[in-house]
Parts: structure tokens; C-alpha cells; sequence
């Protein structure tokens, strides 16, 4: 039976290519020096995987910053004010789209799909001409073949390009991109030539969107493309990928329907009804089936024997020699090698797999399918998924009873919200438009070190917690001579607003090179929940009680909420996600109450990444919102009414969830909103009712640039505009922690100021 890898992570096992580009943007290296970097990394991935004798090897499917703008380049989609004149299009156009230039902004970056990676968004037109403009997928090709290696050639469908893109600024609503179809085929005809020339016998076009909520025109583009590439495409094999979900039942029938394709491949790790839907719908006899059995999302070791049994039920449905064994998406959403986590213990590290260890699993499962079992890795592989579901690290039966007692249950606050801030008011008695600020304070590099140093063992707890406790009075002092309201500590104690947490509670494990890209040469390392969680001890207390000892004004305790450690961690796929939200849920709870009873009287939960985990299909929305928001509501249910709850989100895409935000119940929330054009304050213009408080961030930290005290005082009057003045709050978008005190000083000057201003005329 024969293998194949969707993708593979380009960020090199310790991030070598993200140096190298950083170095090469700083001008201390050459673009020969990036491009030996980048070769190196690409022949070592595809020996690897032909060393474990996997049958497609994936080649395109490396990217100096994103896959989206190399084929954005490939098609000289280039927006015009980049000033491209033609060409093959180098670095300079390429990172000034990806990244900006001294006189242009970059491109828009999104979220691709429900990942935490990032592409660039095409800008297309009407007026948009494409032309073949870079030959990357080829030169790969090339390369690859150059060491030997014949590997299947990767690109993005074209139809799910232009479903990724958006129209460029000021084009008539009546465009359609879905128009461009044709002109872009015209470029992938050459593509698909130039690598026929070279040699290719198979090509993977990846059309993820088939998995979203699609009309039937938008169905329609992939049978009107794939007829139109049919010709072309004529003596190559051709595999069409989806992932991310299931293929919906409408999606799968236009898909299997498609003319001149020798396979599809499916995610079966999130497309849990793929397998019914291809016993139920059928499968072309005579076709390929790439069955994605090993988790591209996860850091879990797969389940041997279980995929077994799956690829055997598969098996018998298509034919043995038309089944290959894959992974359910491109390996570049999870870490790299876990040869390199020397830190983790050797039982935690038996349960994983990152993608160098994923390649190994997949040729073991077609070799075992092909009646070549591997029997030491097979048994080594069951007894660790054995020692993983009876281990006393993960199991701990008072959570899990806990837990589970709240599942069907409700959890809310005794008293309603008006009556809530009305005892809070008594008690706070803050002027009108209060002004705060979102949590951390400027991160100076000294602070960084206090934080290593002391991590590594080089200064003495004493030592530090005199450091921090200076760090946290001068950010109380800052705050009380710029008159703010409701004041906070600036989390000087935290470099990660999930991994603080993560490290205090029971059943999480990190590591030292689990790095999984976000965007261009930023990544992020998530922590692993692997057991059932814990809080063994109060997290925050110790720090809040002490700020709140240095001022009068009342300070907030500052907690990351339930969602957002979920959603920004690696999670266990041995129970439904909702119930680990549970568990961390009550934990957060715990602190709460903790902090409550040490007398802090306002208390922040952020819940950053709550809209991020919202599946892919409108039809699993509700689900979701209603067990996030529970999750939320279980943090502080039992808090007492004069106990002031806050919330942050860091996004204002609000308009879909704005109901579930409410049901939220908290007393306060603050949220970013310079950044989207008010998009936020329309859902209240279109009269949603809002009772709590809420601030909408008056300022964008995300740039350096200081908002004078004119810009914000016309920001708020047009939140007065829309929001009753006694719940309007007065507070930047975001955290502080990514600016200079050159900048925030006079930021937060401004920001009291026209606060003043208006308060005098309300
Ligand atoms: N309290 C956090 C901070 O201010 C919130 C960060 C975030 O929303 N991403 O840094
Ligand atoms: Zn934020």
C-alpha cells in the first residue's frame, strides 16, 4: 500500500528558516544565504520522507512566507501600488506584499480557516491581469528531482484561491470573484505544461474550501475548472485534497463528479462522517482514496490499530491498490521533530508524534496494510496509547466528576447585570466613562531577563520577586499620576498570557522546539494539554494582593479565561473538547474565588481567542458558543454582586456571535475596535441592546503611532452616539505589553485627557 504526506512545516526543526529570513530582512545576511538555508531545509525534509519510504512526496509545499502569496505570485496577482513591472517576481515585490516596505503597508493576513496560521489575502479585480510570474512550483519540482527524489508537485485549486481572496478597494459590489475563473486557469494551464515537461507524473491541487458551507455557484466553479483543466491535465494523475472537516454530502457528490482526477483526499481526523458519507454516497470505482488517518492538527501519536481498522474498512470499499495511507492535512499545524524535546519525560513524550515522527507512522500503517507490519513499532505504539489512558498523570477522578456534574447544568450569576453594576458603583464609585487599561504594561528587555534569569536558576526568588515588585509599583505610580480609573499590574511576571497559566496547572507539559508557524517567521508554541486539569495552588493572588496593597484605586486581577487556553493549546483527542474546557474552567473558577476573597474587587477573564474556535460550519456554531460561553459563565458564577467581572477580546468581528457575547454575563467587556472602521459600534447602530458595560478600544496599540486627544475624544463621541454614556468604558484595544513607554505614556496622556473633556459636557 502506498503513502503520502499532505505537506510539511518549512520552519526547519529549530526554526532555522524563520532566522534566516529575519536575518536576511535585517540586511546581516545575503539572499544567497537565505536561499542556501531554504534548499537545505527542503532536501533534508524530502530525504527524510523518502527514507521512510513514503511513495508522494509532497514538493511546493515549501514557502518563504505563505503558500497563499505564492500562488498569488505565481498568477503576478501583484496590487498594483507594489509597483511590479512583469517578470519573474523576486524577494523585493514578494516581502513587500507579505510584509510592507518603508512607504507601503503589507497585504491583509487572515486566519486560514480554524488554524492559528495565517495567509495573505489576494486582492483581486476585474481590472487584475495574471500572467505566469513565478516558476516556483517547477524549480521545486526540479530540485527535488535533482537529488534523486520524484516527488508530486503542490498546488492551491484554483478555485479555492479565488474563494480565499477578496475583492481589491473601491470595486463594484456586483463583482464576482468567482468571475476571474478563467483568467486564472489560463495561468495554471502553463503550471500544469511547464511541470508535465519536467517530468511530473502526479499533481495534488488543494481545495480546502470544499469542506465550508458552499451555494450551489460556488459548487458549480470546481466542475466548470477542473472540465476546463481536463485537456491539460490529460497523462498526469491528479489528486484533489480537502481537509480541515468533512466534504458536506452536496460538496462530496460535485467533487467524486469531477472529470480527468485519479484521487481525492480526505481528512478523517476532523471528518469524522467521511467514512459514512463514502459507504453511503459511494466512491468512483477505479480512483484513488488518500485517506488522511494521521492527525496534521495534533501532537498525539496515532492510534495504530485503530487507523488499521479504519483503512481496512476503506479498503474493502475501494481496493487495495487504489487506498493510500495520508495524513489529514499538511503537517505544517503541528511541531516539527520531537527529537529535539530532550526535556519532556520519556512517558508524556511516548504519547506524541510531531510531523518527522507523523511521516514514520503513515509508512508504518501502508506497510502494515501491505502485510509488512512492523511489529516492534506496532506494539511499542499500543503500549503507549495503553500508558496513556491509564496513567495516573492523566486521569484524576475528582475532575472528572466535577466536570461532569456541570454538563446539562446552568450557571449564572445570582443577580442581573443592571442590578449587579449598581451595587458595583456603590461600592467602586467611579466617575462617569471610567478609564482602564487591558492588562500588561511595556516589556522591557531588563524584565525579559529578570524572567530568564530567574527561570534558569541564576538569580534567587528573592531577587526576583523584588524585581518584579518594583516593576509592578512603577506601573501603579505611571497609572495614578495619568489619573486612570480602574488600574492593573502590568503583568511583568508573564511572557505568555496562556503558558503562565498553563505552567501552574496540573495536566499541561510544554516543550522546548514544539513551534508550529502563525505567520511569516512568527510561531507559536503551545502548551500540550495532556491530562485532566488542575490548579494545585492560587496563581495570581500573590501578585494581585500586592498591587492592590500599593494603591487606593481599585486594581484587577487579571485571569486568561477557559476558551482561550483551549484554543491556543495543544489538545488532548481523548475527550470531546467541551469537557477539557470544563475542567479548565473550574480551575479558573478556584482563582476567582481566590482572588475575591483577597479582597480584589474587580477581575478581568480574558477570553481573547473565544471567536477563534468557532467551527468551520455555521451548522456547529451553536453547539460551540454554547459550551464556550458556559465555560465562561462557570469562571465567576459565583462571585458576589459587588464583585465587578471583566472580559477582553481582541477582534470585533462581532456582528454573527454578538448574542452568545451577551449571554457571557460579564459586567464589563472590553473590546478591540479602532482597528475594523467601527465595525463593532454597527451591531449596536442596528440596535442590539447592550446593558453591561463595554469599551470599545479608542486607540490601536498595534502601531506605534500616538493618538492625539482630539482623535479619541471624536472616538468616543461616536461610541456616545450609539451606547448609553453610563456603561461606556474608556480603554486602549489591546495589551500594552508590545509598545514603548515613549509610546504609551502620552498615549494613555491623550486618552484621560479627552476623557476629562467629555465628561465636563456629559
Ligand atoms: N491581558 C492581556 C494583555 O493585556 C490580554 C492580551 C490579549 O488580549 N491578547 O496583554
Ligand atoms: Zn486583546
Amino acid at each position: 500500500m502506498a503513502s503520502h504526506i499532505v505537506g510539511y512545516p518549512r520552519m526547519g526543526p529549530k526554526r532555522e528558516l524563520k532566522f534566516a529570513l529575519e536575518s536576511f530582512w535585517d540586511k546581516k545576511s545575503s539572499a544567497e544565504d537565505l536561499e542556501k538555508v531554504a534548499a537545505d531545509l527542503r532536501s533534508s525534509i524530502w530525504k527524510q520522507m523518502a527514507d521512510a519510504g513514503t511513495k508522494y512526496i509532497p514538493s511546493n509545499t515549501f514557502s518563504y512566507y505563505d503558500q497563499v502569496l505564492d500562488t498569488t505570485a505565481m498568477l503576478g496577482a501583484v496590487p498594483k501600488r507594489y509597483g511590479w513591472n512583469g517578470g519573474e517576481i523576486g524577494f523585493d515585490t514578494y516581502f513587500s506584499m507579505a510584509r510592507g516596505n518603508a512607504t507601503l503597508p503589507a497585504m491583509e493576513m487572515t486566519k486560514w480557516f480554524d488554524t492559528n496560521y495565517h495567509f495573505i489575502v489576494p486582492e483581486l479585480g476585474p481590472a487584475t491581469k495574471f500572467s505566469y510570474s513565478s516558476h516556483k512550483a517547477v524549480s521545486e519540482y526540479k530540485e527535488a528531482k535533482g537529488l534523486g527524489i520524484e516527488t508530486i508537485p503542490v498546488l492551491i485549486g484554483p478555485v479555492s484561491y479565488l474563494l480565499l481572496s477578496k475583492p481589491e478597494k473601491g470595486v463594484d459590489k456586483s463583482f464576482s470573484l468567482l468571475s476571474l475563473l478563467g483568467d486564472v486557469l489560463a495561468v495554471y494551464k502553463e503550471v500544469i505544461a511547464e511541470l508535465k515537461a519536467a517530468g511530473a507524473s502526479w499533481i495534488q491541487f488543494d481545495e480546502p474550501t470544499l469542506v465550508l458551507d458552499l451555494d450551489d455557484s460556488k459548487l458549480q466553479a470546481f466542475s466548470t475548472a477542473y472540465s476546463e483543466l481536463e485537456s491539460s491535465l490529460s497523462g498526469l494523475d491528479v489528486l484533489i485534497v480537502s481537509y480541515f472537516a468533512d466534504v458536506p454530502a452536496e460538496a462530496y457528490k460535485t467533487l467524486i463528479g469531477l472529470k480527468g482526477i485519479s484521487g481525492f483526499g480526505f481528512d478523517l481526523v476532523r471528518g469524522t462522517k467521511t467514512l459514512d458519507l463514502i459507504k453511503s454516497a459511494g466512491f468512483p470505482s477505479g480512483k484513488y482514496l488518500f485517506a488522511g488517518v494521521v492527525d496534521g492538527r495534533n501532537i498525539w501519536a496515532n492510534d495504530l490499530a485503530s487507523s488499521v481498522d479504519t483503512l481496512n474498512a476503506l479498503e474493502a470499499i475501494v481496493g487495495k491498490d487504489k487506498l493510500v495511507v495520508s495524513t489529514s492535512c499538511s503537517l505544517m499545524h503541528t511541531a516539527v521533530d520531537l527529537v529535539n524535546e530532550t526535556k519532556l519525560d520519556s512517558e508524556i513524550k511516548s504519547w506524541l508524534a510531531f510531523a518527522a515522527q507523523k511521516v514514520l507512522e503513515v509508512n508504518a500503517l501502508a506497510k502494515a496494510l501491505a502485510g509488512q507490519k512492523d511489529e516492534a513499532f506496532f506494539s511499542a505504539n499500543a503500549a503507549a496509547q495503553a500508558s496513556r489512558k491509564s496513567s495516573p498523570r492523566v486521569n484524576n477522578e475528582e475532575v472528572q466528576k466535577a466536570a461532569a456534574a456541570l454538563k446539562g447544568s446552568d450557571h449564572r450569576r445570582a443577580t442581573n447585570v443592571s442590578a449587579r453594576l449598581d451595587a458595583q458603583q456603590k461600592k467602586l464609585n467611579l466617575p462617569i466613562l471610567p478609564t482602564t487599561t487591558i492588562g500588561s504594561f511595556p516589556q522591557t528587555m531588563d524584565l525579559r531577563r529578570v524572567r530568564r534569569e530567574y527561570k534558569a536558576n541564576k538569580i534567587s526568588e528573592e531577587e526576583y520577586v523584588k524585581a518584579i515588585k518594583e516593576e509592578i509599583s512603577k506601573v501603579v505610580k505611571l497609572q495614578e499620576e495619568l489619573d486612570i480609573d480602574v488600574l492593573v499590574h502590568g503583568e511583568p511576571e508573564r511572557n505568555d498570557m496562556v503558558e503562565y497559566f498553563g505552567e501552574q496547572l496540573s495536566g499541561f507539559a510544554f516543550t522546548a522546539n514544539g513551534w508550529v508557524q502563525s505567520y511569516g517567521s512568527r510561531c507559536v508554541k503551545p502548551p500540550i494539554i495532556y491530562g485532566d486539569v488542575s490548579r494545585p495552588k492560587a496563581m495570581t493572588v500573590f501578585w494581585s494582593s500586592m498591587a492592590q496593597s500599593m494603591t487606593s484605586r481599585p486594581m484587577k486581577g487579571m485571569l486568561t479565561g477557559p476558551v482561550t487556553i483551549l484554543n491556543w493549546s495543544f489538545v488532548r483527542n481523548d475527550q470531546p473538547r467541551f469537557e477539557t474546557c470544563y475542567q479548565i474552567a473550574l480551575a479558573i473558577k478556584k482563582e476567582v474565588e481566590d482572588l475575591e476573597a483577597a479582597g480584589i474587587t474587580v477581575i478581568q477573564i480574558d477570553e481573547a481567542a473565544l471567536r477563534e474556535g468557532l467551527p468551520l460550519r455555521k451548522s456547529e456554531h451553536a453547539f460551540y458558543l454554547e459550551w464556550a460561553v458556559h465555560s465562561f459563565r462557570i469562571t465567576n458564577c459565583g462571585v458576589q454582586d459587588t464583585t465587578q467581572i471583566h472580559t477582553h477580546m481582541c477582534y470585533s468581528n462581532f456582528n454573527d456571535i454578538i448574542h452568545s457575547i451577551i449571554d457571557m454575563d460579564a459586567d464589563v467587556i472590553t473590546i478591540e475596535n479602532s482597528r475594523s472602521d467601527e465595525k463593532l459600534l454597527s451591531v449596536f447602530r442596528e440596535g442590539v441592546k447592550y446593558g453591561a458595560g463595554i469599551g470599545p478600544g479608542v486607540y490601536d496599540i498595534h502601531s506605534p503611532r500616538i493618538p492625539s486627544t482630539e482623535e479619541i475624544a471624536d472616538r468616543i463621541n461616536k461610541m456616545l452616539a450609539v451606547l448609553e454614556k453610563n456603561i461606556l468604558w474608556v480603554n486602549p484595544d489591546c495589551g500594552l505589553k508590545t509598545r514603548k513607554y515613549e509610546e504609551v505614556n502620552p498615549a494613555l496622556t491623550n486618552m484621560v485627557s479627552a476623557c476629562k473633556l467629555l465628561r465636563k459636557e456629559l
